[in-house]
């Protein structure tokens, strides 16, 4: 990619730009004089797209005027909401639809799922996790290891980058499995990683994983939306995710889940159940025993808060329009172009520490500035630029391709220019 350092160049790309349009999709926050603002914060809350309240309308005049009979009657019934979604969910994570369920939230699936894939023995108890794993994670894989008797500090061991390194290496990992493999019961990795913002080989872990016979699980967080994990050619066991990142589907909406399909139909697997899982054909005769549905779908447990699905459902719609591959390709030349001008200031206190290699990222980038301090983020912030910023010294930048635009990556970086040098 020919990239050049100019606002006129940046306007080019924009107009040439097949998803340029999108942006009008999406409510764009402003500042107190309606100025939008810069928004690269889509890694920690995407944006609003604008039709999210007529979706969520539509259930609430069902209810107004349906009440209890719009599970069966309403336009788009409650009663198999979460069908509606499994399609474009699965089409976004590279699975089938029946491999897919959008349920509870991200770190309650992630326990749900280690109900059935985290069995450990006396022998073969431990689990590894990549080093910087986003803390809820690191809290869930520790309290389960306690609820089933081990010593948290024993049975986690953590996947790190090399002294003096900030990324993950593969090899690493197998050195880890090949000491320790016939101890370990569960690879749990979250990719991308939220801090670093290195994608993880998944299908590599996964083959690592099951030649040493442990479950191999992804926490896709920052994975969903941004890039494409193709979950079920990985033969992972499972995954989750949450939707209010990458999937635009506001502040603490629903999680997603992913069971591999050679898990669908095995009733033995140990579960925690309710009736949302149970068997659609017989779910009301309450009076019958626990019945399976086949795939992620039997994993759920209550009946879903419907105004929450319907703003899944709005940004799910925003996806298939633009079409995941589109997405992702047009990510790819953002993030560049953003790369491409930090280089160009070529100032020695500032590194990306993400993966430069774009097979190993998505849109996010991690920028170190070496002596700063979080004075650097509030000051961005005044320009009129909503980042992240992370201790001790870490921006995270995220240009989201559905609604940034290569103008949005070059202001930032003239922005950024300033606050460094003053
Ligand atoms: C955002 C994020 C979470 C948040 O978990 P919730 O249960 O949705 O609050 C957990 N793990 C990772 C890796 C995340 O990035």
């Amino acid at each position: 990619m020919n990239y050049q350092n100019s606002f006129e160049f940046a306007q080019k790309k924009d107009t040439e730009d097949s998803l340029s349009s999108f942006r009008n999709k999406f409510h764009i926050p402003t500042d107190s004089s309606s100025n939008e603002l810069i928004y690269l914060c889509g890694n920690s809350l995407g944006l609003q797209p604008k039709t999210t309240s007529k979706y969520i309308e539509e259930e609430l005049n069902d209810w107004a005027t349906l009440g209890v009979e719009g599970h069966t009657e309403g336009k788009h019934p409650w009663l198999p909401y979460h069908e509606f979604l499994s399609q474009s969910m699965a089409k976004i994570v590279g699975a089938k639809p029946s491999e897919v369920v959008m349920m509870n939230t991200l770190t309650t699936n992630l326990h749900l799922m280690m109900v059935s894939f985290y069995q450990p023995t006396a022998k073969k108890y431990k689990i590894v996790i990549e080093a910087d794993a986003f803390p809820s994670d690191k809290y869930a894989m520790e309290s389960q290891l306690r609820f089933h008797g081990f010593d948290e500090k024993e049975g986690l061991i953590l996947w790190k980058p090399r002294e003096g390194e900030e990324l993950c290496r593969f090899e690493d990992l197998e050195t880890i499995l090949s000491e320790q493999g016939n101890e370990i019961a569960l690879l749990m990795i979250g990719s991308t990683n939220y801090y670093s913002g290195q994608a993880y080989p998944l299908k590599k872990i996964t083959q690592l994983g099951h030649k040493h016979n442990c479950k191999v699980g992804f926490d896709l967080a920052h994975g969903a939306g941004n890039i494409q994990p193709n979950l079920h050619d990985t033969g992972a066991d499972f995954a989750v995710w949450c939707s209010y990142k990458y999937l635009n589907s506001g502040p603490g909406s629903l999680g997603g889940c992913f069971v591999h399909e050679r898990h669908a139909n095995n009733k033995d697997l140990k579960r925690f159940t309710g009736w949302w899982g149970h068997n659609k054909e017989t779910r009301f005769n309450m009076r019958k025993e626990f019945d399976a549905l086949p795939g992620a779908e039997g994993w759920q447990l209550s009946n879903p808060p419907i105004l929450s699905m319907a703003a899944i459902r709005a940004s799910l719609d925003v996806f298939e329009e633009a079409g995941f591959e589109n997405i992702r390709e047009k990510s790819l030349q953002l993030t560049g172009f953003l790369e491409f001008l930090l280089d160009e200031m070529h100032n020695e206190s500032i590194s990306v520490i993400t993966p430069r290699n774009p097979e190993e990222r998505g849109c996010q980038l991690s920028i170190q500035v070496k002596n700063a301090d979080k004075n650097l983020h509030t000051k961005l912030t005044e320009a009129g630029v909503i980042s992240d910023w992370r201790e001790p010294d870490v921006i995270r930048i995220a240009p989201a391709p559905l609604y940034n635009s290569f103008s949005d990556v070059f202001q930032f970086v003239q922005k950024l220019k300033q606050v460094v040098t003053n």
